[in-house]
């Protein structure tokens, strides 16, 4: 099967001529369906900057970048939106609109789905917010929320698309503990259900269990890989 993410000889660097200064260099990672991958490592080394990368947010500079067989090295604006829209996006800050009741933000991320009328995404929206058990908190807007409560909204609204992909930045950092734990448990198990592949960014040890690999970045390298029972952080 050809994998998810496949970035062969990645280099990318902030800055031009003098100035430039290397952020990632030589990066080379296959993700293959259905994996959880954690990547990990200090601030600084390059991990948001990959991720961007990955997720079509930013344009890559030199190498080779397949995500979901699309290549993003030289792609066209039009290929990146349309690449965007099949990948599930997870922040550490949620990024929901408070002005929108959680039912609200999840049914616009259905927005671009064709086909779909405002019922069947209303209707799409409510059972994604259940599943992740907001099925009672459906009018609620962020502001009545608990941290917890909207990062949950925020990972349905990243799942309801049902994408291949899920890309998640440090998701649990702004959550205590126990709901940092359950949040990433639900991500694990939607994503099991809908046979997507999750690549998560995190400093938090409680959680390295569930993925089937870590991965750590240091200086822009990716430097070691580990099975998660050998991780010692
Ligand atoms: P991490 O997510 O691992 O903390 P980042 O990818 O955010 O690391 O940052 C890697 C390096 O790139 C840091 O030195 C950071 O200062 C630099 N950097 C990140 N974004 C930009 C930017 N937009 N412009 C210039 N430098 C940046
Ligand atoms: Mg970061």
């Amino acid at each position: 099967m050809e994998p998810v993410v496949n970035v062969q000889g990645l280099h990318h660097a902030f800055g031009k001529g003098s100035l430039a200064k290397p952020v990632l260099i030589d990066i080379n990672l296959a993700i293959q369906p259905g994996e959880i991958v954690i990547l990990t490592g200090p601030s600084g080394s390059g991990k948001t900057t990959l991720l961007s990368l990955m997720g079509g947010l930013r344009s890559a500079q030199q190498g080779s970048l397949k995500i979901l067989g699309q290549e993003l090295l030289g792609a066209s604006k039009q290929q990146l939106v349309q690449l965007r829209s099949r990948i599930g996006y997870i922040f550490q800050a949620h990024n929901l609109l408070d002005c929108l009741t959680a039912q609200e933000n999840v049914r616009m991320a259905l927005r671009l789905q064709p086909g779909l009328s405002y019922d069947d995404r209303t209707a799409q929206a409510t059972a994604m917010l259940t599943a992740v058990g907001l099925g009672h908190r459906v009018n609620y807007r962020p502001d009545n929320l608990s941290g917890g409560q909207k990062q949950r909204v925020a990972i349905a609204r990243a799942l309801v698309t049902q994408p291949k992909l899920i890309l998640a930045d440090e998701p649990t950092a702004a959550l205590d503990s126990q709901s940092g734990r359950e949040v990433v448990q639900l991500m694990q198990r939607l994503a099991q259900e809908q046979g997507c592949t999750i690549l998560l960014v995190t400093h938090d040890n409680r959680i390295l269990d569930i993925a089937h690999r870590i991965i750590y970045m240091e200086d822009g390298r990716l430097i070691r890989t580990e099975s998660p029972t050998a991780a010692v952080v």
